[in-house]
């Protein structure tokens, strides 16, 4: 495989810098031979008026290279005029990439609706599978796979917070496991260049137990098994690991301390620097030797239909963000 992207959201850099190696594949095997650090993202106002970093933009502008303002997801708790991937203000890499190599997707973030590529599977906000978060439309799923946890119907908090010991824990990771095992069985049916496999649990577990809890190491440990079973299934040349955003270490929130990582077979060093988040859109592109051309750049208005706008708000009443 060309390149294996993971996304992981709100993935802090203090994992990485401060804690006793709740991330030792990622430190031992691909730091060695990665540019990696911290990646900025930008900061958007709520409802309160507060500023702070939010999913749905940041992961927006990796996808563009450009800030909120210009590809339109601008809003903190994000839900305006802009929604997701589906109807940006401006023209997104994937396009690019799926134009020039083989794409598979599960579960990146923000890129609602599923789009034409060899396969994908629509991430965050989507825990529900329907024929416009797949791609192709029949693609074969296997009996009750989803692709993010909550039931469809109440708030996923309660469950997770009340039985963590008591089920809820392995079944929060679990659906991870799945997705895995899905993307390798795709794969081998219909192998792809560019995978790109997105994971929320990090997010989820910061926003209930905050970024130093005993409950978010496990967490840390179960992604950093998940990169490590990826990358030894489909041993890619290069590799990028990033995310959106980082948390605070005193309160469950969100801060501008993300974390990216560039790992290339070939090199023999690594090096640390600190970026902003738009320069990894470039990043990736460069790995695959695209230009930018039209990345960023304002394409045609597309707006939702009513039938999709109703989806992403049940999904993100349904994943706790409403
Ligand atoms: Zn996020």
């Amino acid at each position: 495989m060309k390149l294996l992207i993971v996304g992981v959201d709100g993935y802090s850099d203090r994992v990485f810098y401060d804690l006793e190696l709740p991330a030792s594949f990622v430190k031992t095997r691909l730091m060695p031979k990665s540019l990696f650090g911290r990646s900025k993202p930008s900061v958007q106002r709520d409802k309160s008026g507060k500023l702070a970093p939010h999913t749905g933009p940041n992961w927006s502008s990796i996808y563009t290279g450009v800030t909120p303002k210009i590809h339109g997801v601008d809003y903190g708790g994000w839900l305006n005029d802009q929604m997701s991937h589906g109807d940006l203000k401006v023209r997104s890499i994937w396009y690019e990439i799926r134009d020039h190599y083989k794409l598979g997707m599960i579960g990146m973030p923000i890129t609602y609706p599923a789009f034409k590529c060899e396969w994908m599977i629509s991430g965050f906000p989507n825990s529900r599978i329907t024929e416009n978060s797949v791609y192709p439309k029949d693609l074969k799923l296997g009996k009750g796979f989803k692709v993010d946890y909550g039931d469809g119907i109440t708030s996923w908090r309660d469950d997770l917070i009340k039985n963590w010991d008591r089920g809820e824990y392995e079944k929060f990771v679990g659906i991870e496991d799945e997705k895995v095992d899905l993307a390798i069985k795709l794969n081998a049916v219909n192998p792809v260049d560019v995978l790109a496999f997105g994971t929320t649990i990090v997010d989820k577990s910061c926003h209930l137990f905050s970024l130093f809890s005993p409950q978010s190491f496990k967490i840390y440990k179960k992604v950093d098994s998940i990169i490590k079973r990826l990358f030894e299934a489909f041993n890619p040349e290069q590799m990028i690991v990033l995310s959106d955003h980082g948390f605070m270490a005193i309160k469950p929130i969100h801060n501008d301390k993300g974390f990216y990582l560039w790992y290339e077979e070939s090199q023999t060093s690594s090096e640390l620097r600190s970026i902003e988040i738009i320069e990894t859109t470039k990043m990736i592109l460069s790995a695959l030797k695209l230009d930018i051309g039209m990345i960023g750049h304002k394409q045609g208005e597309k707006k939702y239909k009513q039938e999709d706008k109703d989806f992403i708000l049940h999904n993100m009443k349904e994943l706790g963000y409403l």
